[in-house]
């Protein structure tokens, strides 16, 4: 399998309550390696332009609002199918679904407030690493 990067996001839910550093152990328990991280109170146009390909989606407003009312911990995430891992350690969007264990089912509230965002596919990953950390950063 190829080694991959993906994008990770702490939502400012999971920030809110202390979990970042849990939600950090369980990332590198999985063998994902962090290649560089930022915290960061989102502003709007960042969170819009973020999640641009949501914007016809019913609940593009409440996520937006969800996303800048704190700080986010993001991360460049990096190992072999790095993309699918850390789907799989996040578990299912929402959370009353999500497997025992996982980011979503331990840490989140509902399935607007998750926790956690994963990259879903090699473009998005390419698309949303490159937002937030310009190659220089990354290497
Ligand atoms: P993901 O790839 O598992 O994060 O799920 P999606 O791409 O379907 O949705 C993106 C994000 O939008 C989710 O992680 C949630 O934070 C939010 N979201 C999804 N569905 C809903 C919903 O029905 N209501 C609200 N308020 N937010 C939602």
């Amino acid at each position: 399998m190829a080694v991959e990067r993906t994008l990770s996001i702490i939502k400012p839910d999971a920030v809110e309550k202390n979990h970042i550093g849990a939600v950090l152990a369980l990332i590198e328990a999985a063998g994902l390696e962090i290649k560089a991280m930022r915290m960061v109170h989102l502003s709007r146009p960042q969170a819009e332009g973020f999640y641009a390909v949501h914007r016809e989606r019913p609940f593009f407003g409440e996520l937006v609002e969800f996303m800048t009312r704190g700080p986010v911990v993001i991360s460049c995430l990096e190992g072999e199918g790095a993309i699918a891992k850390y789907r799989g350690v996040m578990g299912a969007t929402d959370p009353a679904k999500a497997e025992d264990g996982t980011i979503r089912k331990l840490y989140g509230s509902n399935i607007g407030e998750n926790a956690c965002h994963g990259s879903d596919a090699p473009e998005t990953a390419a698309f949303e690493v490159g937002y937030f950390f310009p190659g220089y950063e990354l290497g």
